[in-house]
């Protein structure tokens, strides 16, 4: 008998808890129907974990998402817990994600947005524009800023403060991340479009050498070298002109909340954080939002980002891309059903939204 698939669920923070309640539900249904042995554990994460037990992400958690195929997150954070200051406490230790993403290594994150045809008047683009937009962004995940040491706020002698961080990336670390892209690309439309600060960044240079250097291998993709700025400027006027973007951890995390447009809504989008394509290593899966507090805890969290998560479970996780398929279309004819919650417009609650899902199922 085949093991069954192991998987943790972290709801995290904020709406966390009420759009992976969301997802899970979906999980759990089609891998009843679909006679999926699965094995589902539960621990909490960042401020919940902080909160009971001091730590934003225990050493018990790291090792039962070692001990798992899939991470099922919500969000993490909230004005709770941002912005504390740990006295010498490294990136990972101040925000439980971060450790994970850092422990796991799954530096390779895609997130995919698309223009819906149904959700066309939802977005902020003329529907010409925007209809036909498809695009993966890949954000890498595990270096660059949000990792960087040396960082810190001094005191200067003068009794004003200097706030610094470091974005380093090495040749590895640009490399196998490349490659991600470059087998995306080829799985999809055949173009890559790699963005940097090449022009005032000494790791944009590196970037931009290595991400070369890499596609002389893979002569049957087009590769396009643009400026993060230009990149994110031609985002919003070619919306179509996209197929797979390449970028580091900030430039990715950006590019990757302005294409939530594209969909209508940051609440839209999914994830999947990977250690490389079919590596076989536990993976991350979770919408791209934050933990909204703004909304959380009134049952109308957008749960489509995290139920498309779970399609992306399917699909890199379990090879099961016919069940992924299944998922993007149930979502798909709730928006054709105008079952749509507030961020796009409607006035359908979480619940609402996913039974329609469950039914279109
Ligand atoms: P956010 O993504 O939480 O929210 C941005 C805006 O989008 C808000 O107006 C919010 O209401 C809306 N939104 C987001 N998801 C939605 C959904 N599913 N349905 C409906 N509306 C949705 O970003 P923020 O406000 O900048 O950050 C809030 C907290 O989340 C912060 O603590 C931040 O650090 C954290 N954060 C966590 C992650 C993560 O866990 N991966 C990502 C981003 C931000
Ligand atoms: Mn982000």
């Amino acid at each position: 008998m085949a093991k069954p698939f192991k998987l943790l669920v972290l709801p995290g923070d904020g709406i966390g808890p009420e759009v992976v309640a969301a997802a899970l539900r979906v999980f759990e249904r089609i891998c009843r129907r679909e006679r999926i042995d699965t094995e589902v554990g539960h621990d909490v994460l960042h401020g919940e974990a902080w909160e009971r037990y001091g730590s934003f992400c225990r050493d018990e958690t790291v090792a039962a998402a070692r001990e798992s195929q899939a991470l099922l997150v919500g969000a993490v954070g909230g004005p709770r817990w941002d912005n504390m200051i740990i006295d010498g406490a490294t990136p990972a230790e101040r925000d439980g994600l971060m450790r994970l993403r850092e422990d796991l290594e799954t530096y390779a994150c895609l997130r995919p947005s698309r223009a819906y045809e149904t959700l066309l008047d939802k977005t902020p683009f003329r529907p010409e524009v925007v209809a036909g937009a498809d695009i993966m962004v890949l954000r890498e995940l595990c270096g660059g800023l949000p990792y960087g040491t040396p960082r810190g706020i001094d005191r200067l002698d003068d009794g004003s403060y200097q706030g610094y961080d470091a974005n380093f990336y090495s040749s590895h670390e640009i490399r196998r991340f490349a490659v991600v892209g470059f087998e995306i690309a080829r799985q999809r439309r055949g173009k890559l479009t790699s963005i940097d600060k090449s022009n005032v960044m000494e790791s944009g240079i590196l970037w931009r050498r290595v991400v070369a250097e890499v596609g002389s291998g893979y002569a049957d993709i087009e590769l396009e070298h643009l400026y993060a700025d230009n990149a994110l400027y031609q985002m919003m006027m070619r919306p179509t002109a996209f197929d797979v973007v390449l970028a580091d951890n900030i430039f990715g995390d950006l590019a990757s909340d302005l294409v939530a447009s594209y969909a209508g809504s940051l609440g839209m989008l999914p994830s999947a954080s990977l250690h490389g394509l079919n590596s076989g290593k536990p993976a991350i899966y979770e919408p791209v939002h934050g933990s909204a507090p703004d909304i959380a805890g009134r049952g109308i969290a957008n749960p489509i980002g995290a139920i498309l998560s779970v399609a992306m479970m399917f699909r890199y996780g379990m090879q099961r891309t016919e069940l992924a398929r299944q998922v993007d279309e149930a979502v798909e004819r709730c928006l054709q059903a105008e079952v749509l919650p507030p961020d796009l417009g409607g006035n359908a609650s979480t619940e609402q939204v996913t039974e329609q899902i469950l039914s279109a199922l």
